[in-house]
């Protein structure tokens, strides 16, 4: 008999797992609630871009007589054009995903799914119908939304979430942005670019205060920002947001997290402001789903653990994605790559997933992007390493194109040569991380990449340019 896996959640997670555990024989239903695709495609990874490429453009245009272009008038942003492309680009996906699932056999319910007892799973449909799905094998991908700060919630008008921000059919006038993070720098980037007057205020000492950043690149990306007259304030926090009288007056006092606060960051301060993007984090969907009726346990925050195998400690019930909170990766490829992990493994196979080789793209103006250790990680865990970056300014693709900004780094062991870790900003970086991401995986040298030979003129050759300045042969850097 097939084996009959349920899926609930139709994000990059679910979808993709739903199309893995078809292609190898297993009878399929894929569980959603909204539209195909998830927090991706719908309100995060694809809507943002959207955004983001729209903002390069209009900082292209601005910049068009260095390029030899004389342009009439001024160019602006025109939102319901942009809102309008962005509904275009989200639809012509969502229906080839729908068409994926067609192709591959999976039965797709639209519904909210719950669960009373181990084997079945409730899904209340639209029309207010319940269905009864009975599965052997279960997978998790329920995701994740927005949190908010229970101080000042979500109002969608004043204090508004990510996926507010990219439903705004004008450009706001000034906005504080909660959060300098990943989700927080991106906005503060693309609405900087748009128009916006930005304000960043974030708990810690540096933008992007991941562990998987590299410090000098929070540095290069706080002095592009100073460039885009982004105003951003470290070490503090915002305490009240009263928005009593139509727009908001924010309160921001220091920051309870951040250690040697100097003086300055200590006094209270107010901002008046047209809208406040809360962008602090996520939560989990998984509350109120009856997954204690299966015998799963969550952490406090709804979080569901799972081991590298994407299997939780219930037989046959595996999670993937964003439900396993940031324990895990939260990421849409690292989402999809545990979905079809998770699918090979419910049939029979025994997959690690391999979160030491996990890109980060971060679509600032300029990008971040990483891959493995820091150097600070890899001397912390007590590696005999050595750091070797070049700037974009010394590639000749860089000065063609006029991006100048930004440098790559590549973390690697002196013993052996290998590279640990890659760390660049600057042009293209979401992109060129794909190579150092193989050299992470497949274990790969300094002195491999060095011996590769990179086409010109082209942005790639800042990882080699990079390489060679490791095996101590620096040509242009
Ligand atoms: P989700 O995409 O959240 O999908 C979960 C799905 O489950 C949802 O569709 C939900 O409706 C459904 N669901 C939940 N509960 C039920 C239920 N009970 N019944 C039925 N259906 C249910 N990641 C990147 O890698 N790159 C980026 O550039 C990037 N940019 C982002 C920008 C923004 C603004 C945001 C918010 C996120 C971004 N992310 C990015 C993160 C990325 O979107 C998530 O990591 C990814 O979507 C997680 O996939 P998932 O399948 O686990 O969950």
């Amino acid at each position: 008999m097939r084996n009959r896996i349920a899926i609930l959640g139709g994000g990059p997670g679910g979808y993709v797992a739903a199309v893995r555990a078809a292609q190898l024989g297993a009878e399929v239903t894929l569980i959603e609630k909204e539209a195909l695709g998830g927090t991706c495609l719908n309100r995060g990874c694809i809507p943002s871009k959207i955004f983001q490429t729209t903002a390069g453009i209009l900082n292209r245009f601005r910049r068009c007589q260095e390029f030899g272009i004389q342009v009439e008038g001024t160019p602006r942003v025109d939102m319901p054009a942009l809102l309008a492309r962005k509904e275009k680009v989200v639809s012509t996906q969502v229906r080839g995903i729908e068409s994926l699932l067609k192709h591959n056999g999976v039965a797709h319910v639209k519904g909210t799914g719950t669960f009373k007892t181990y084997g079945s799973m409730n899904v209340l449909t639209a029309d207010g119908d319940t269905l009864r799905i009975g599965w052997d094998t279960l997978i998790i991908s329920t995701g994740s939304e927005p949190l908010e700060i229970p101080a000042f919630p979500f109002d969608g008008e004043s204090v508004i979430s990510s996926t507010d921000a990219l439903n705004l059919d004008a450009v706001p006038e000034s906005m504080v942005i909660v959060g300098g993070g990943v989700i927080g720098c991106e906005f503060a980037c693309i609405l900087a670019d748009l128009g916006t007057r930005v304000t960043v205020v974030e708990a810690l000492d540096r933008l992007l205060p991941l562990p998987s950043v590299d410090a000098g690149c929070s540095k290069v990306l706080q002095r592009e920002m100073k460039k885009k007259k982004i105003t951003f304030l470290l070490n503090r926090t915002v305490t009240a947001v009263d928005t009593s009288n139509g727009s908001a007056l924010v309160s921001i006092g220091p920051s309870p997290f951040a250690e040697n606060i100097k003086a300055k960051d200590h006094s209270p301060m107010q901002i008046e402001t047209d809208k406040v993007l809360v962008s602090i984090g996520r939560r989990s969907n998984s509350k109120g789903i009856g997954l204690e009726n299966l015998g799963l346990e969550t952490d406090n925050k709804g979080w569901i653990a799972a081991d590298d195998r994407l299997r939780t400690p219930v037989e046959n019930v595996f999670a993937i994605g964003d439900a396993l909170g940031p324990e895990k990766v939260m990421l849409a490829h690292v989402a999809s790559a545990e979905g079809v992990i998770a699918a090979e493994n419910a049939l029979g196979g025994d997959r690690k997933m391999n979160y030491d080789a996990v890109p980060g793209a971060i679509y600032t103006l300029p990008e971040v992007a990483d891959v493995g250790l820091t150097e600070h990680q890899a001397r912390e865990k007590g590696l005999d390493v050595r750091a070797d970056a070049v700037l974009f300014r010394t590639i000749g693709k860089a000065q063609v194109i006029g991006e100048l900004a930004g440098e790559a780094k590549i973390v690697s062991d002196v013993q052996n040569g290998r590279v640990l870790g890659v760390h660049i900003i600057g042009p293209h970086a979401t992109d060129l991380i794909a190579e150092g991401t193989l050299a992470v995986t497949t274990g790969c040298t300094v002195q491999d990449l060095a011996a590769t030979i990179h086409a010109h003129p082209t942005l790639s050759e800042v990882t080699m340019e990079t390489a060679f300045k490791a095996v101590g042969r620096a040509l242009h850097g």
